[in-house]
């Protein structure tokens, strides 16, 4: 899948607004990720999901791990992609574990899949949390569908594969050019456009 079919798939579900955003950070911006518009879609879930396993398909993967509530539908999409086992970290009292009877073997070699990466911050928690040490060769890597941090989160893994990279760019209210143009503003996550 390239970056482009990603992106097509997205506006296709209505999951990449285009207008005059206020994000929950107090900026604004032109454009808003809303993932789950598009994974509400199983025909469109199961195409990204696909994508991601191409990306990881020799790298003989035992488990799919995803850090709940985002990407429990896109470790087990992924998973069925793969052949594998799909399953989550949830928090509990602030911190990502296995829970539900759900393990990782100590050879088993995990693929980390998560949904929009900004800081990484949840990736990142998901590492450091699995039972056993990082050892060289258990963590394949890490697929996602959408990498906002410029660059920024580097998970130091074998292998970081976004399906998307997305550049948005964002303004403090004093120096937008959309609130300048006068153009009604929409908070995140809220069905109306401007
Ligand atoms: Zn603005």
């Amino acid at each position: 899948m390239t970056e482009s079919e990603a992106l097509e798939i997205f506006k296709k579900a209505g999951g990449y607004l285009e207008g005059h955003f206020l994000l929950t950070s107090g900026l604004h911006s032109p454009a808003y990720v809303e993932k789950f518009k598009v994974l509400q879609h199983p025909e469109y879930c199961d195409a990204l999901c696909e994508g991601i396993a191409e990306k990881f398909k020799d790298d003989k993967i035992d488990v799919v791990l995803g850090p709940a509530v985002g990407a429990i539908v896109l470790a087990y999409g992924t998973a069925r992609a793969l052949k594998t086992r799909g399953i989550f970290m949830e928090r509990e009292n602030g911190k990502f574990v296995l829970r539900r009877g759900f393990s990782i073997g100590p050879t088993e070699r995990v693929l980390v899949v998560e949904d929009v990466v900004t800081t990484g911050s949840s990736v990142f928690e998901i590492l450091d949390a699995l039972p056993t040490e990082r050892a060289e060769g258990r963590i394949a890597g890490v697929g996602y569908l959408v990498d906002r941090s410029g660059g920024k989160a580097d998970f130091k893994v074998p292998r970081q594969a976004p399906l998307m990279h997305l550049d948005l760019p964002t303004f403090s209210p004093e120096a937008c050019p959309l609130c300048a143009k006068g153009m009604e503003l929409t908070k995140r996550g809220s069905r109306k456009l401007a």
